[in-house]
């Protein structure tokens, strides 16, 4: 028997057939009709029927401990969310509802999302829903919305194929969107003309393909987008008609950008003129144009002014609204999307509306039937750690994560979590460090064994169809946030089915510019995938592309031109800490390694944590290759193995972020390294700039 459904990893959102023969036994291969992978899959997708097959890591059972010096012991689901209902009740009339907040996951599916969401900010009457979309895409949601007048991504892999030039910056898709990058090999293959520009400070595998890799000083991103944009205006390679008719705040742009010469940029980004000025040519010569990012712009504490500033080199040379142009946010996580989409963080609202428009929290607040929704804004990811450790909040409930390996300074987690007053942690895996501190312990449905929608990063809503049952008394976490709403005493949690939900979820997004109100999981079934706003498109598969009527979202319907000075605000390199440290991933592991650490052929590519160090760094501290090194910040250590390379740039190092504890020791955990100081406008965490020394161990 064959079932469709869709991968569960990253955001490119590829279509899977999983098969399993009469014998139970399940494969997996690429789905040929799937108009985004059309049969392809990267290393990751095609191990994942092994993920399935090993099922040692699971958890089975719920488990409560009454105080933290008891064992845990396993109870009935109804024992553990009778007493999680009653702590949460007691510390709620105590404290307020601001004292408890919900962790999630950009991995849940958009029906989970949906009832969390509604739970908490409709019911408990707290804004304290936030996920790990937060450590990933927050800097361009708000940057789409500062720019455009609304997060949304204007594009679709389609403009791959119709693109002239793509500038991909800050970014690794040959890694980490494998399949977007096949797409992008094959679009140059037919196209010997396309132009790639890479901007990033290592030589990664995206960089070797790029026609131009600008290998620029971590931080320097805006000095750079603005010194593209001065030399775009000098050689009067911009779109004058889009800029008067269609865009507002062209004039303090030119002013903002010509502030710099071409010459300053160069140096405070280590490039030289001539590599800013080609890429300003290629970028001025293309009939269409692809601004691609992720991490490298998102993950700053100047993140939201790093998008804006690439968005801009859109919005001057005229390229969005048109096939193959446009700016386009590489999802990290498979669902981030569809978190948005129904409000999943804590200063959304469902469907695209605003937490801060009282007209909206009424409509919201109506239709959910539930209590008054807050004003302000809830508390963050990083907020509701700091919250935990200052004792503001009292209690987290942490929902397909692994916060003490994903987080910034995650020894500062884990002392949080440790002075939480009660912790709840719902995951498939006995592996995420958080359970050694949960009071209750709730096993999830994983991939394949619950039904529910996910939107991939060029808004395609796919849904995933359920294969097997869960093992052991495992929920899919949507019956499991139901089941608890129900013991809050909360109504409106009753559904029969995920499909119930989606078809409120969709209900609610009508008459917005994300209205998907005519979709349900049987037209998904039928359609296999559709990309919203679809309404509009009763017979067709949704909308490809959003702005060809250059009509944006901002109040005067016209793109904002932003203008902001270029300084980064990470914080400052010394004597004591004199490099910058990187994080990121590596092609064959996913985020912490719950699932894909399992599979013995992804563990091929690499096995361990690793520094990568430029041979002039390594040789200064007599460090050779292969030698265990002590890392240090003003935060924590590590100690890993040094990987001398060419491919980093001198006084930069770069560390996988995947490893956490192995073997009781966290010494090859990234974020014992990295600073919670974040964006002051999407809250992101500056996860590429840490100062840092290393020496020989
Ligand atoms: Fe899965 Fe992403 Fe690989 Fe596609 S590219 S198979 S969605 S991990």
């Amino acid at each position: 028997m064959t079932f469709k459904t869709t991968c569960c990893y990253c955001g490119v959102g590829c279509g899977i057939l999983v098969d399993q023969d009469r014998q139970g036994r399940l494969t997996v291969k690429g789905d040929p009709e799937h108009p985004v992978n059309k049969g392809m899959l990267c290393s990751k997708g095609m191990n994942l029927h092994h993920t399935l097959i090993d099922q040692s890591d699971r958890l089975l059972y719920p488990e409560m401990r009454y105080a933290r010096n008891l064992p845990k012991h396993r109870v009935t689901w109804n024992t553990a969310l009778e007493r999680t209902a009653a702590v949460f009740t007691t510390l709620i009339k105590k404290y307020g509802p601001d004292s408890v907040a919900f962790y999630a996951s950009g991995q849940c599916l958009t029906e989970e999302y949906y009832v969390v969401n509604k739970l908490m900010k409709g019911f408990i009457g707290s804004n304290n829903l936030d996920t790990n979309s937060r450590l990933c895409m927050s800097s361009a949601v708000a940057a789409y919305k500062m720019s455009l007048g609304e997060d949304t991504v204007p594009v679709a892999y389609d403009d791959i194929e119709l693109a002239e030039c793509i500038f991909v910056a800050g970014a690794n898709p040959a890694w980490c969107h494998p399949i977007i990058w096949r797409r992008v090999e094959a679009a140059r293959l037919a196209n010997p003309d396309l132009r790639i520009i890479v901007s990033d400070p290592r030589i990664t595998q995206t960089a070797t393909m790029a026609d131009l890799h600008l290998q620029l000083n971590p931080g320097t991103d805006i000095t750079l987008h603005h010194a593209i944009g001065r030399c775009l205006i000098e050689n009067g390679d911009i779109d004058r008609s889009f800029i008067e008719n269609h865009s507002e705040g062209f004039e303090e742009y030119r002013e903002n950008v010509f502030a710099r010469t071409v010459e300053e940029a160069a140096a405070i980004c280590g490039l030289g003129t001539d590599e800013i000025r080609e890429a300003a040519a290629m970028i001025g010569k293309a009939r269409s144009f692809l601004t691609m990012w992720t991490m490298g712009l998102n993950q700053s504490s100047v993140g939201v002014q790093k998008n804006l500033s690439l968005i801009n080199l859109n919005l001057v040379t005229g390229q969005i609204g048109k096939p193959g142009s446009g700016p386009f946010s590489l999802t990290g996580q498979p669902n981030a999307m569809g978190g948005r989409e129904v409000g999943g963080l804590s200063n959304l609202l469902p469907a695209h509306r605003d937490l801060s428009n009282a007209r909206h929290r009424e409509y919201v607040e109506k239709f959910w039937g539930g209590g008054k929704i807050a004003s302000t804004p809830g508390l963050t990811a990083t907020e509701m750690f700091d919250a935990l450790h200052d004792g503001r909040l009292k209690a987290i409930w942490i929902m397909c994560t692994n916060p003490l390996v994903s987080l910034p300074d995650a020894r500062f987690a884990e002392e949080a979590l440790r002075r939480a007053k009660f912790v709840v942690v719902q995951d498939i895996s006995n592996k995420p460090q958080s359970l050694g501190f949960a009071d209750v312990i709730l096993p999830a449905a994983g991939w394949t064994e619950k039904t529910g929608t996910m939107t991939n990063a060029e808004r395609r809503i796919s849904l995933l169809e359920k294969v097997m049952e869960p093992p052991g008394e495992a929920l899919p976490d949507s019956e499991i946030i139901c089941r608890f709403a129900a013991k809050m005493g909360f109504e409106g949690f009753d559904y029969t089915s995920p499909a119930e939900i989606y078809r409120e979820h969709a209900a609610l997004t009508k008459g917005t510019n994300i209205d998907i109100s005519a979709v349900d999981h049987e037209l998904l079934r039928e359609k296999r995938s559709v990309q919203w706003p679809y309404l509009r498109h009763l017979d067709g598969y949704g909308t490809a592309r959003i702005f060809l009527d250059k009509k944006f979202s901002t109040p005067s319907a016209k793109a904002v031109i932003h203008s902001f000075p270029d300084h980064n605000k990470s914080e400052t390199l010394t004597t004591e800490y004199p490099l910058v440290l990187t994080t990121g991933r590596i092609r064959d592991q996913w985020h912490t390694m719950s699932k894909t650490g399992k599979v013995s052929r992804l563990k091929q590519h690499v096995r361990d944590a690793f520094l990568e160090i430029h041979p002039d760094d390594a040789a200064e501290r007599g460090i050779l290759d292969n030698n265990i090194v002590e890392v240090t910040s003003r935060r924590g250590n590590v100690r890993v193995k040094a990987k001398l390379t060419h491919s980093i740039k001198k006084g930069v190092v770069f560390m996988p972020m995947h490893w956490g504890q192995v073997l009781n020791s966290d010494l090859n955990r990234a974020n014992n390294l990295t600073n919670n100081l974040v964006d002051p406008i999407s809250k992101e965490p500056d996860f590429k700039y840490s100062a840092v020394q290393i020496c020989r161990f």
